[in-house]
C-alpha cells in the first residue's frame, strides 16, 4: 500500500497541518500551496492523490481552477472548502464532477475537524470495522489492477455482507441490502467504490453482480424459511425484501437480466422480494432502451429503487419518467442533517416529492438516534445506517437479530412501565371503548391488554373475570409482533393455539382478533382485542373498525385525562367530548352506522344559583351528571359542555329506540325531585339530532339541530 499524499491549496500554510492534527489524521504526507501557480507546480511534480482546495481563495476563480484540473485529467480525489454556503459549494462540486473530476466532498469554513475526518476516512475505516479487520493507517489506499479483479472473480474471492433496513415508524425489519466485499489476499480490504468502478470500466460488472446475487439469494431463501421468524420476527416475513445494487452499465447487456431472473427462480425468491437499486440513472447510455427494460422488470414484479438520490447523476426527470418504486435519499444528506439546514431541506423535499409520486422513501446513512427521529418526523418510510445495523456477514446477522429483539423488548417494557398504566384502577375512558367494541362486534369479551414482561394485565375488560394471565399462553404476545390486526378465526385449527390452556379450558377461546396498541413514540404496549367462544370470520371492514377503535385507545393513552375532564362532575368537558365525538363520528361514517346527539339544558339553573347560592347550584349539576351516567350506557360519550349544558353521543342507536331510555331518565329525575326541596329540583329540556349516511356526520350540524330542537321544546313547555 502507498501512503496518501495530500496537497492543500490554502492562504495559510499552517491551517492544513493543524486541521489534519485536529481531525486525527496526522500520518499522511502533506504539502501546502498558498497560490495557484505553486499549486499546479506541486501537482505535476509531486503527484498527490488527494487535493483539498479552497475555492474562495483571493484571486482564484474556483470553477475555472476545477476546469484546469479537468483538462489535465487529474484523477486525485478532491475535497472543496470555502467561505461560502454549503449550497454554493455543492454547486461548484457538481460542476467539477460534471467535468469528470472525483470531488468527494465539500467543507464550509470554519471547517469542523469532525466533518473533515468523516469525509476522508468514511469508506476506508468504516468498512474495515464492519468486516472485523484492523483499521488501516489513515487513507492508505490499495492499488489493484484489472488482472487482480479478474483473478478475484475467477477464484470467487468476492464475498457479500448484508445491511438491515427497517421501517422508520415501527422499527420493524423490512429487508436487507447486499453489498459486495473483496478481501485481496495481499492487499486486504479493497473499498467497494474502488473495485466497483474498476469493474464497470473493464466490463466485469455483470459478472460481479451475478456472483453477488448467487451468494445472496440462497442466503435470503434460508433466512426467510427460518422457524424463528414465524412470530419472533421483527416484521412481516412475506414482505421482507433484498436490495441489490445494479450498475447502469449492466442495463444494455442482453443476457444480464435473464440470468438474474434464472438465479431468482432457482433460489425460489419471488421477484416482488427483490429491489434493484440503480445509481447514476442520468448516465444511462440509451434512456429509451433503459426505460423499456426497467418497465419490463417492474411488470415482472421486481421493485426498482433510485439510489443516492439528490447527488450528481440521479435527476428529478428520471424519477418522474422511470418506473421506480422507491427513492433512496443519499447518505451525504442524512449524515449532515444535524448540522446543515440545507441537508434537512433537501431531505424534506425529496420525501415530499417521492410521496407525491406514490413512491416509498428509504434514508440511508443513519448514524444516530437524532437522525432517525428527524426522519420519523418527516414521515420517511424506511431507514438504513450504522445506527441500525452495519453491513454484516450472514452469521453476524443472526446475532444482530437476537440482540435487536432483546433490545426492542427492553425498550418496550421501559415505555410501558413509564406510562404508569399497569395495576391502576379501571377508568371510564378505556371502558367506554371496550364496551363499544363488544357491542359493535357482538363478541363475548373485549379487553385492553398490556403485555408486561411475564404477564398480560387488562387495563379494561368486558366479559372477562380475571385481571391478568401468564404471558406465555397469551394470544396478545403474538399480536404485538404484528403491525396490524392479528387474527385467529378458529384457535382449534391453529397449531400455535390448539393446545393452549385458554383454548382447552375456560374461557375456551375460539376466536381472537387483536390490534397492537402503541405508545406515542411507537412502542407496542399491548392490544385492543376481541375474544369469542365461537369460531368466526373477520372481514377487512371489521379489521378497519378494530384499528379505528385502537386508535381511540392510543389517543386516550396519549392525552392527559385532566385536560378532557370536567372537574366538578367527572364527565367529559367540551374539549374532551368534541375530540372523541369527531373521531367516533368519522368511524360511524366509514362503517355507515347511525349515531344520535342528545343535547340537554337545565331550565331552572339560574334561579337555583341566584336564590340558593353557588354551592347548591354545584350540587344540582353533580346530581344531574350522576343521573345521566346511570341512564346512558357506558359505551357512549356523556359530557358537560359548560354551565348547565350537557350532551350525550350514542352510537348505533336510532331515535325510536331512544324512547325507553328517555323515559327512564325522566323517571329518575322525578324520583330525585320528589325527595328534594323545590330549590334542588331538576327541570331540563332536551333536543335530539341524528347522524346517518343520508344526513351526514358533521358534529357542528348535529349541535345546531339538537340545539334548535331543544329550544323549541323549552318554548313549548313555557306555553303549556
Ligand atoms: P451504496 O449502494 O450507496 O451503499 C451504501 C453504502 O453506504 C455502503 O458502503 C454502506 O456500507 C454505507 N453505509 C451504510 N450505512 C452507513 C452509515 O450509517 N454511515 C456511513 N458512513 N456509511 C454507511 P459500501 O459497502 O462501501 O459500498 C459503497 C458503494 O459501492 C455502494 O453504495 C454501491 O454503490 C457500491 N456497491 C457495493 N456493492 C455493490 C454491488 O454488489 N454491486 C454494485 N453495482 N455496486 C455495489
Ligand atoms: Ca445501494
Ligand atoms: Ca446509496
Amino acid at each position: 500500500m502507498t501512503a496518501v499524499r495530500l496537497l492543500i491549496l490554502d492562504a495559510e500554510a499552517r491551517t492544513g497541518k493543524e486541521l489534519l492534527q485536529m481531525a486525527g489524521l496526522p500520518s499522511m504526507e502533506l504539502r501546502t500551496a498558498t497560490d495557484v501557480s505553486s499549486f499546479f507546480d506541486l501537482l505535476s511534480a509531486w503527484q498527490p492523490d488527494h487535493l483539498l482546495i479552497d475555492v474562495t481563495l483571493a484571486g482564484v476563480d474556483g470553477v475555472e481552477l476545477l476546469l484546469r484540473l479537468a483538462d489535465l485529467e487529474v484523477d486525485a480525489r478532491i475535497l472543496l472548502m470555502g467561505n461560502i454556503s454549503q449550497r454554493l459549494l455543492e454547486a461548484v462540486r457538481l460542476s467539477g464532477m460534471a467535468h469528470g473530476l472525483q470531488v468527494i466532498g465539500v467543507l464550509t469554513r470554519p471547517i469542523s475537524p469532525k466533518s473533515l475526518r468523516s469525509l476522508m476516512l468514511a469508506e476506508v475505516t468504516e468498512t474495515h470495522q464492519a468486516v472485523g479487520l484492523a483499521t488501516p493507517s489513515p487513507l492508505a489506499l490499495p492499488e489493484v489492477s484489472v488482472l487482480d479483479l479478474q483473478t478475484a472473480l475467477a477464484q470467487r474471492q468476492l464475498s457479500v455482507v448484508y445491511q438491515p433496513k427497517i421501517e422508520c415508524r415501527s422499527g420493524a425489519l423490512v429487508g436487507f441490502e447486499v453489498l459486495a466485499r473483496w478481501i485481496h489476499p495481499q492487499q486486504g480490504f479493497i473499498p467497494p467504490d474502488l473495485f466497483i468502478s474498476l469493474a464497470e470500466k473493464q466490463g466485469l460488472i455483470d459478472e460481479l453482480t451475478l456472483q453477488v446475487m448467487s451468494q445472496a439469494l440462497p442466503w435470503f431463501h434460508t433466512f426467510l424459511s427460518q422457524e424463528s421468524l414465524s412470530y419472533l420476527s421483527l416484521g412481516h416475513r412475506a414482505e421482507l425484501t433484498l436490495s441489490v445494487n445494479i450498475s447502469a452499465h449492466s442495463l444494455p447487456s442482453a443476457d444480464f437480466f435473464p440470468k438474474l431472473m434464472e438465479l431468482c427462480q432457482s433460489a425460489e425468491i419471488s421477484p416482488g422480494a427483490i429491489i434493484f437499486e440503480l445509481t447514476e440513472t442520468g448516465a444511462m447510455e440509451d434512456p429509451v432502451a433503459s426505460l423499456d427494460l426497467l418497465t419490463r422488470l417492474r411488470m415482472k414484479g421486481f421493485q426498482l429503487s433510485i439510489d443516492d438520490f439528490g447527488t450528481g447523476f440521479s435527476s428529478m426527470l428520471q424519477l418522474v419518467r422511470m418506473p421506480f418504486s422507491e427513492v433512496k435519499v443519499d447518505r451525504s444528506f442524512v449524515m449532515t442533517s444535524a448540522d446543515s439546514h440545507e441537508s434537512r431541506m433537501v431531505i424534506k423535499a425529496i420525501i415530499e416529492l417521492a410521496h407525491s409520486l406514490g413512491l416509498k422513501v428509504t434514508a440511508e446513512g443513519i448514524e444516530n438516534q437524532e437522525a432517525l427521529e428527524f426522519l420519523q418526523e418527516l414521515n420517511c418510510d424506511r431507514a438504513q445506517g450504522y445506527y441500525i445495523g452495519r453491513p454484516m456477514s450472514a452469521e453476524q446477522i443472526e446475532r444482530w437479530m437476537q440482540e435487536r429483539i432483546q433490545r426492542r423488548e427492553e425498550q418496550r417494557l421501559q415505555t410501558l412501565h413509564s406510562l404508569n398504566l399497569l395495576d391502576t384502577p379501571a377508568e371510564d375512558r378505556f371502558d367506554r371503548i371496550t364496551r363499544l367494541a363488544q357491542r359493535l362486534f357482538k363478541v363475548t369479551t373485549c379487553v385492553i391488554s398490556l403485555v408486561d414482561a411475564e404477564r398480560q394485565w387488562f387495563k379494561s375488560r368486558v366479559g372477562l373475570d380475571v385481571c391478568e394471565t401468564d404471558r406465555s399462553i397469551s394470544f396478545c404476545t403474538h399480536a404485538i409482533e404484528q403491525e396490524e390486526v392479528f387474527l385467529v378465526e378458529n384457535a382449534l385449527e391453529d397449531p400455535r393455539f390448539a393446545h393452549n390452556p385458554l383454548v382447552l379450558e375456560a374461557p375456551h377461546i375460539r376466536f381472537y382478533a387483536g390490534c397492537p396498541v402503541r405508545a406515542p413514540r411507537g412502542d407496542k404496549l399491548g392490544t385492543l382485542c376481541l375474544i369469542d367462544a365461537e369460531a368466526r370470520t373477520f372481514s377487512e371492514q371489521d379489521k378497519q373498525l378494530l384499528s379505528e377503535l385502537t386508535a381511540m385507545v392510543e389517543d386516550e393513552i396519549a392525552t392527559s385525562q385532566m385536560l378532557s375532564e370536567d372537574h366538578l362532575t367527572g364527565l367529559l368537558n367540551r374539549r374532551g367530548f368534541e375530540q372523541r365525538a369527531q373521531h367516533l363520528l368519522s368511524v360511524c361514517q366509514q362503517q355507515s352506522l347511525p349515531a344520535s346527539l342528545l343535547y340537554f339544558d337545565l331550565d331552572n339553573f339560574k334561579r337555583i344559583n341566584d336564590e340558593a347560592g353557588h354551592q347548591a347550584g354545584d350540587q344540582v349539576l353533580i346530581r344531574f351528571a350522576a343521573i345521566l351516567k346511570e341512564v346512558f350506557r357506558g359505551s357512549d360519550l356523556v359530557a358537560r359542555l359548560g354551565g348547565d349544558e350537557f350532551a350525550v353521543l350514542l352510537i348505533k342507536v336510532s331515535e325510536a329506540s331512544l324512547e325507553p331510555v328517555l323515559l327512564r331518565l325522566s323517571e329518575l329525575i322525578q324520583d330525585h325531585n320528589q325527595a328534594s326541596s323545590p330549590l334542588q329540583s331538576l327541570y331540563y329540556s332536551c333536543g335530539i339530532a341524528e347522524a346517518d349516511i343520508y344526513k351526514g356526520y358533521s358534529l357542528q350540524k348535529l349541535y345546531n339541530l339538537a340545539d334548535q330542537k331543544m329550544y323549541r321544546n323549552k318554548h313549548l313547555k313555557k306555553l303549556t
